[in-house]
């Protein structure tokens, strides 16, 4: 099942971020878990193990799930494993290598659903529970990370283990947010409820940073009429109002927002995005009462649950001089209006003067620390409310690309020379000193963790985080 045509190489070592490039020695289309544990079990007993690197849909943007030198990736897809819905016990068994469009399809079909989604589902469950899995649902029901009952694993060490929080524990909560060092999941158990049928989508339009964060507090924090999805972004004429995201707005919405940006003098708008399931329109009225968006800028749509879900495309993913130079990041509320001043407004907006290049859509929203659970191997700012940045840029070219991460450079370098605790989402970093301050107070449980269930330090090597890379650039994230 080991694949070494160029074919197959090639596609192994690009991912949607097209940026960076990785070939493996070979790829392993698995059919059954035995094929992986066999792969790690070899490179176990090697003189000089080859690492093993585990592919969900390579929706990774800086090559975190590619591997080269030697390496082998594991195209996780090929399981094909069985999703089984158990309605009246409360959750849903999914392979790791199944996507969470899939577990919303079969899970829906027997009238249930989990809680905690992305904004975009065509993801493997391996990867984002190796990473976080947040959306607009985090605030209230955790991110997908919060949401898991059991797992199986394959570790570094090529044994198939069951962990939970009651058993083997470590492991479960090492692979959970682990960026794939400890383990291969290649099953979860996903806690279910009952699936409502239809969405309230509403879109609300801001000219005020204040109001803007104040009122995504609010509706995370309100204990009577709760959405069950809150999300905020911000507009600005190099980052429209409808985008690959999303094509919400109709033109004459469309060109409502177009005129309030022209009067707005910092060129910045602000939208907050609220859902409520099912029969939430009685609580939908008086929730807005209380909040402060620019009169007559509130939009309303009434969608099916499983197409509010479906809402976001992958964008320009196809094409192929089209890459991703995205940086996310977990911003302390504490730091929120230096961070407006140094990188909304003299980072972003400023932009629409320098560069004609299109910014992308921008994610501002918040999220709450007591539904991360401590033990994980994730980390965020050391506050309850923190929010949750994504720069989502496409570039045509190594120019542009070039162009969006001196704007990452910038803004990390900004939050590092002001103090503000951020961390970053989905990391990628190219030091070694980098990463233990990216763990910071978790570092050295990572280190141990990573000695007990990978002490080859096999598995994903694409994160560069126990394997350094050869040209070593101390203290440059990008
Ligand atoms: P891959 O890119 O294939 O792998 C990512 C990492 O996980 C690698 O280190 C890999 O080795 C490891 N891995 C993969 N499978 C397994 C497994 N079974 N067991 C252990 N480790 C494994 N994230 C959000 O949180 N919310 C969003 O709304 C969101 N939207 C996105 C939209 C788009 C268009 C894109 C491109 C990304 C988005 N992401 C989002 C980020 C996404 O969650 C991560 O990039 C995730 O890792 C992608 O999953 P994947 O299956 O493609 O993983």
């Amino acid at each position: 099942r080991l694949h070494t045509d160029t074919d197959s190489l090639s596609r192994a070592s690009a991912d949607y971020g097209n940026l960076i490039r990785e070939t493996p020695s070979a790829v392993l289309r698995p059919s059954s878990l035995d094929d992986i544990l066999t792969l790690l079990e070899f490179s176990n007993n090697c003189s000089a193990p080859f690492h093993v690197s585990p592919r969900g849909r390579g929706h990774s943007v800086r090559g975190q799930a590619a591997a080269g030198g030697g390496a082998v990736v594991v195209d996780m897809a090929s399981l094909g494993s069985p999703i089984s819905v158990d309605a009246s016990g409360g959750y849903v068994d999914v392979g790791g290598d199944r996507t969470w469009d899939e577990v919303l399809r079969a899970a829906v079909r027997e009238g249930v659903a989990p809680g905690s989604w992305t904004d975009y589902l065509h993801l493997s469950v391996g990867g984002t529970l190796s990473n976080g899995g947040i959306s607009g649902q985090s605030f209230r029901y955790g991110p997908q990370i919060s949401n898991v009952l059991e797992m199986d694993v394959i570790t570094g060490n090529g044994e198939l283990v069951t962990c939970s929080p009651e058993r083997n524990s470590d492991l479960f909560y090492a692979v959970l947010g682990g960026l794939g060092q400890f383990g291969i999941i290649t099953r979860a158990r996903i806690p279910v409820q009952p699936a409502p049928t239809r969405a309230k989508w509403v879109r609300l339009i801001y000219n005020d940073f204040r109001n803007f964060t104040k009122d995504q507090e609010h509706l995370i924090s309100t204990t009577t009429n709760v959405p069950n999805y809150v999300e905020g972004s911000i507009i600005t004429s190099h980052s429209p109002a409808n985008n690959w995201r999303s094509s919400y707005y109709s033109p004459t919405q469309l060109s409502k927002i177009a005129s309030l940006l022209r009067e707005t003098p910092t060129g910045l708008l602000y939208s907050i995005e609220i859902v409520m399931y099912d029969g939430g329109d009685r609580d939908l009225e008086s929730l807005l009462r209380n909040l402060d968006f620019v009169p007559g800028m509130a939009f309303v749509k009434d969608v099916g649950f499983v197409d509010f879900l479906s809402r976001v495309g992958n964008g320009a993913a196809e094409e192929e001089d089209v890459s991703h130079p995205w940086m996310n990041l977990f911003v302390p509320k504490s730091g929120l209006m230096e961070f407006y001043d140094g990188v909304f407004v003299d980072v972003i907006a400023a932009h629409r003067h320098a560069t004609t290049t299109p910014f992308g859509p921008i994610l501002f929203y918040p999220l709450r620390r007591n539904k991360w659970d401590d033990r994980m191997s994730a980390v965020t700012p050391p506050e309850e409310i923190f929010y949750a940045l994504g720069l989502l840029h496409s570039s045509r070219g190594q120019r542009e690309a070039a162009i969006f991460d001196r704007v990452n450079a910038k803004i990390m370098e900004f939050c590092n020379k002001r103090g503000i605790e951020t961390k970053q989402y989905l990391p990628y970093y190219k030091s070694p000193a980098n990463w233990a301050a990216h763990y910071g107070q978790k570092w050295e449980d990572f280190q141990r963790r990573k000695k007990t269930f990978d002490p080859n330090r096999i598995l994903s090597p694409g994160h560069f985080i126990f394997n350094p890379r050869d040209e070593q650039e101390e203290g440059d994230v990008w």
